[in-house]
């Protein structure tokens, strides 16, 4: 891409994140600006716009890596909830023009969706990789079940 994109240099490593899983394509980091401890970002390795450009395998396993990630933060680290939205569009509220996902474990009750916003810090982003790093092996399980 000629264009300037942030995601696409997380991608080739230009830009510096906190990466909780790289394989098949796709990419899933800590959101540098969380809502909730654990908030993470699914993005594809290859740049699309956002999810009305990417091409259903893509679409695909990159829902089905939020979903496997849904299911680690509900199930084996028992939050009471969890959101999975995608932003397509400026009227959406999309901000950054690579398509990606974000899965917001929720620990409190919500009360509105993009509160308690801050920077990750170093402490915070080491005890979340710590935390999910050994459950990501779901995210191969879901993928290899449909072939992706
Ligand atoms: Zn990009």
């Amino acid at each position: 891409m000629s264009i300037k994109c942030i995601f696409c240099d997380i991608v080739r490593g230009v830009e510096k994140a906190y990466t909780l899983y790289r394989s098949n394509g796709i990419l899933v980091i800590l959101d540098k600006y969380p809502v909730s401890k654990g908030h993470l970002l699914v993005l594809s390795e290859d740049h699309y716009e956002s999810v009305h450009e990417a091409p259903p395998e893509v679409t695909a396993k990159v829902w089905l890596t939020a979903s496997a990630l849904a299911r680690i933060f509900r199930v084996n680290l028992k939050a009471p909830g969890v959101n999975i939205i995608t932003n397509s569009g400026a009227t959406a509220g999309q901000e950054i023009y690579h398509f990606h996902v974000h899965v917001i474990p929720r620990w409190e009750p919500l009360r509105r969706f993009w509160s308690n916003r801050h920077t990750l810090t170093e402490e915070e982003a080491r005890e979340v990789i710590d935390t999910i790093k050994d459950h990501t092996i779901l995210i191969d399980e879901y993928l290899q079940a449909l072939g992706l």
